[in-house]
């Protein structure tokens, strides 16, 4: 199955009804929705398996379901369908207790209607037109953020909608253990990567501490020399690599130190994101370039100069995107190409692009950075492969979250960049450059963003929902 996953992660199917019908409707319906939950899991190419759970009828079990599902480890959310009615007066008290993301799936058994055997019988089982209305009113005045996906269970477009939910969800779930670590704070005055940790905790379940630099020093003094070589063996087979210098190669090899000790230092603190800041790179040789870049690949967040948020978010999308085609990265917009009627921007970090956005093999390289006064650092090289892709900001006003997305086409450049020795992605912003920049500064988005080529502007829409705030979407 394309893009499965295998952390543990499930959701549980419940389906409503009640007792009005009798047995026999409620075996039918017993029966309907085990067959729904056999096909989605089998047939329905869903990253998480979904759970089939004893349909609900009297608002004691209902009571009962919604603490489990919350008290449920693995459980990161709950796919709700109303295949009679069930009176939602039932549903407040459970629904009171739930606050793991909801995907209210309004479907039915039968594709089409039987026009000619129709009866009374068959009405009073399949209605979930009018069940899950009842159900959709109860959700609305309780104020629950939910996804509705309307439409016949085998069809593509409810398929795809639950997949791209089920990813959210897990990056949610996942998100609500995720730790950031700071390493050496912000850069010094820049605005938009500061924010209130607290609050970015309540709201979104991450949780960001702050090191000193010296906490990762010590791990990378304690990295073992044949460590390194077969590091940088890895390196050789992974990149485009020709005979160096002897001084390029101890350039890698201390760059393949830090990446060995860095790693160390997260995995021993369970933290799945981290930040650098170049103003505070006290101890270390070089500039962790290669090192983020790699961790990014591997699912790390990341973010620049202590972008917290960013580096949360790169997680998550990773999260989301895992198992998929097409990469995700830290990215940063960097400079205009302005010509009329071919307006593009020039993104790229000083160093830190992740290789999944990469078109061709990366080529490893050691260059002078210009700032920060350390050694020169080693980086991967590449332009990032073109196609759709979004570019995604998280920003912070007071309490108050906003989730910028901007739907963009990355583009070759017009001509190699021989003299830029960074990794670098070129693309058209949509609706065009001018429209989507002036949008995109009014709404307050960072210069940092993520960039992904793998989850599209329906992952932002329900990750947005999910996190209860607001959307700003440039299409
Ligand atoms: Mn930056």
């Amino acid at each position: 199955m394309v893009g499965k996953t295998a952390d543990g992660t499930e959701f549980w199917f419940v389906t409503g009804s009640q007792h009005l019908y009798g047995p026999g409707t409620l075996r039918q319906v017993d029966e309907d929705s085990r067959m729904i939950v056999e096909y989605l899991n089998r047939h329905g190419g869903l990253p998480y398996p979904v759970v089939w759970k004893p349909v609900v009828k009297t608002q004691d079990e209902i009571t009962a379901l919604f603490p489990e599902a919350e008290c449920a480890p693995d459980c990161a959310g709950v796919i709700c369908w109303m295949h009679t009615f069930s009176p939602a007066k039932m549903w407040i008290n459970g629904l009171k207790a739930l606050r793991k993301p909801m995907l209210h799936l309004n479907t039915q058994v039968n594709s089409d209607l039987p026009w000619k055997t129709i009866d009374m019988d068959f009405m009073n089982l399949n209605q979930s037109a009018h069940g899950d209305r009842e159900f959709g009113y109860i959700c609305s005045r309780l104020g629950i953020r939910r996804k509705i996906v309307c439409g016949h269970y085998r069809s593509p477009r409810v398929l795809q909608a639950l997949r791209v939910w089920l990813r959210v969800a897990a990056a949610w779930h996942g998100l609500q253990r995720l730790r950031v670590a700071r390493i050496g704070d912000n850069m010094r005055d820049v605005a938009v990567t500061e924010g209130n940790k607290v609050d970015a905790q309540i709201q979104f379940g991450f949780s960001v501490s702050g090191y000193g630099v010296g906490d990762v020093v010590a791990h990378i003094r304690e990295v073992a020399g044949r460590e390194v070589d077969e590091l940088v063996d890895r390196y050789r087979a992974s990149y485009q690599l020709p005979d160096v210098s002897d001084r390029t190669m101890d350039s890698i090899r201390s760059a393949a130190r830090q990446e060995l000790g860095l790693r160390a230092f997260l995995q021993e603190r369970d933290c799945g994101a981290f930040t650098t800041n170049f103003e505070d790179l006290n101890g270390l040789e070089q500039l962790p370039g290669l090192a983020s870049q790699r961790l990014m690949a591997d699912g790390f967040g990341f973010g620049a100069e202590g972008d917290w948020k960013t580096a949360a978010l790169l997680w998550a999308i990773k999260k989301m995107a895992n198992g998929l085609p097409g990469g995700v990265s830290f990215m940063e917009d960097y400079t205009y190409h302005l010509e009329p009627g071919r307006e593009r921007i020039l993104g790229a970090h000083m160093l830190e692009v992740c290789p999944t956005l990469a078109a061709s093999c990366p080529r490893l390289e050691v260059h002078p950075l210009g700032i920060g006064g350390k050694a020169d650092p080693a980086r991967l090289i590449f332009s990032a492969s073109p196609g759709p892709a979004i570019n995604a900001t998280l920003v912070e006003f007071g309490s108050k979250f906003r989730l910028v997305v901007n739907e963009i086409e990355i583009v070759p450049p017009d001509a190699p960049l021989a003299s830029l020795p960074t990794a670098s992605a070129v693309w058209i912003p949509r609706p065009d450059m001018a429209a989507s920049a002036e949008r995109w500064i009014a709404a307050g988005g960072a210069h940092h963003s993520v960039c992904s080529a793998a989850v599209g502007t329906e992952y932002m829409e329900d990750f947005s929902r999910i996190a209860g705030i607001e959307l700003v979407l440039i299409r």
